[in-house]
């Protein structure tokens, strides 16, 4: 796993926020067996390529964003490296569905979910630290 903010995880450039050449990851990792099925763990709805904040190639050719509504407001939650997706944009999407199948496009370090949260229509730039929307709990 890869938590989100400053990583020496592989892969990343030195940024600026971070100590010692640090990159900084904009999501959270968690690695999985490739083909694992996602569930939305909150309703919502698929919005399509053309809206602002596309995922960039880094993130595979099947990455995808679902808008959720959460405690702060309406936010937009990307899912990356997916092998095979399950919804189609404009769709309407219930807590449990079947969305996604983990894979590995655009990912140089195996089969994981890339967990991120952006503001509505945000780039890469308004990424947020999803733990809470993602209900990890911290040792
Ligand atoms: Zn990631």
């Amino acid at each position: 796993m890869i938590d989100y903010g400053c990583t020496d995880a592989p892969y990343y450039s030195p940024d600026s926020r971070c100590d010692d050449g640090e990159g900084f990851h904009h999501g959270i990792d968690i690695a999985l067996p490739c083909g694992t099925l996602l569930r939305a763990g909150a309703a919502g709805r698929v919005i399509g390529p053309d809206r602002p904040g596309r995922p960039g190639a880094a993130y595979g050719a099947k990455a995808f964003r679902i808008r959720v509504e959460t405690a702060d407001g309406p936010a937009d939650v990307l899912i990356g490296h997916a092998r095979k997706v399950l919804v189609r944009p404009g769709d309407r999407v219930r807590t449990g569905q079947p969305i996604a199948e983990t894979g590995d496009l655009g990912a140089p370090d195996g089969c994981h979910l890339h967990f991120e949260q952006r503001a509505v229509d945000g780039g890469l730039g308004t990424a947020t630290d999803p733990s809470d929307l993602l209900a990890l709990r911290r040792p």
